[in-house]
């Protein structure tokens, strides 16, 4: 009795002094956070709200589908802005839909919480539903629980039936190509690492390449009819080109000297270093891809008008691996991607 007193007693003088907020029920996150804001689609028959959604998938379609986790102190820093935790959800599942070929069309989002943060859960809503907008994703549901920071997003998207890019397909002779500029986003996370917040320059391009991935969905669907293979790069370029070669049961040669290494990145790091970035920084969810000979001409075209850099960094050989030309010499490539587990 003593003890429920002295309880009420404090938490009388906590109400008083206005510090007490009622914490949000999970139907008031989901219903403030989640169900309102997104984009409507006409193909979606049920969204949130009930045991599960209800979508149409057109006729001569296949529905691809995949899912990313995302744990705080893991995959993003500890004080990852929450803007930045929610685009980043939705980024790296979009990034899976570019390297499959594939429309990105409806998302679930299982998020873990520690506790009902309100500027928390508006921030990380607004990074998610911002970018979801931004490609026509609607969120059609979802669950919520109580436990460490955590956000897993479940996508799924369209294409027309068997023109999936896979990473099987690659063989000799084809040429390799990646977009944009990868080993911005590792240099940037170093940066991150070092302490740097709010940077200026080059930095702050490096940093917000880390922040705020550009997943490559566009350029994934003009792939589908031209590239014999296609990744995306999460774990790092040796890492991840060394599942479409095992995939494919071909080898690559990469030529050292034809690696994109942006400006800003060569301000940063020294030139082995920057290859470094380049070869084994993960984060940076640009496609890679190999594209035959014969379908070369049709692939310029079609790439002329993207909105990012491309850039030919070698070719499929019939030797199993990963190979690196320097100086007209071919040496196996180092390995050096991101393995959770070593
Ligand atoms: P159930 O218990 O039937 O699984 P829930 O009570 O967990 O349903 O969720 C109620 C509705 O809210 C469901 O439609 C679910 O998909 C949706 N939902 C739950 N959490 C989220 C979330 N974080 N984002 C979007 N939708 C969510
Ligand atoms: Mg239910």
């Amino acid at each position: 009795v003593m003890f429920c007193a002295a309880m009420a007693q404090s938490f009388a003088s906590i109400i008083r002094a206005g510090i007490v907020t009622v914490p949000l029920t999970e139907f008031e996150i989901i219903e403030r956070f989640f169900a309102a804001p997104g984009p409507q689609r006409s193909d979606v028959c049920l969204g949130i709200g009930d045991d599960a959604a209800i979508m149409q998938v057109p006729a001569g379609h296949d529905l691809v589908s995949c899912v990313d986790m995302l744990v705080r102190g893991q995959h993003f820093p500890e004080d990852m802005a929450a803007e930045d935790v929610g685009y980043r959800a939705m980024a790296v599942n979009l990034s899976d839909m570019a390297a499959m070929g594939a429309e990105p069309a409806w998302a679930t989002l299982a998020l873990s919480l520690p506790e009902p943060d309100e500027s928390w859960l508006a921030g990380f809503a607004e990074g998610l539903i911002g970018l979801a907008r931004e490609h026509g994703v609607a969120l059609v549901g979802g669950d919520t629980v109580k436990g460490p920071l955590a956000a897993s997003v479940q996508m799924a998207g369209l294409v027309p039936s068997g023109t999936a890019l896979r990473r099987d397909g690659a063989q000799p002779g084809d040429r390799l190509f990646v977009t944009g500029a990868p080993g911005e986003a590792a240099a940037g996370l170093a940066l991150w690492q070092r302490g740097l917040r709010v940077p200026q320059g080059p930095a702050a391009r490096l940093l917000r390449r880390f922040n705020r991935p550009q997943p490559r969905v566009a350029q994934g669907i003009d792939l589908r009819g031209i590239a014999s293979a296609c990744i995306d790069v999460s774990d790092g370029l040796a890492a991840d080109l060394g599942h479409l070669v095992q995939a494919s049961g071909i080898g690559a040669v990469i030529e050292l000297e034809s690696l994109p290494v942006s400006d800003e990145l060569a301000e940063v790091a020294d030139p082995m270093q920057a290859r470094r970035y380049v070869l084994s920084g993960g984060d940076d969810y640009e496609l890679w891809f190999a594209v035959p000979v014969r379908g070369l001409l049709d692939f310029e075209r079609r790439a002329r008008v993207w909105a990012c850099a491309v850039t030919e960094i070698g070719e499929i050989c019939e030797s199993p691996g990963l190979f690196a030309r320097v100086c007209g010499e071919i040496e196996p490539l180092e390995e050096g991607g991101f393995d959770h587990f070593r």
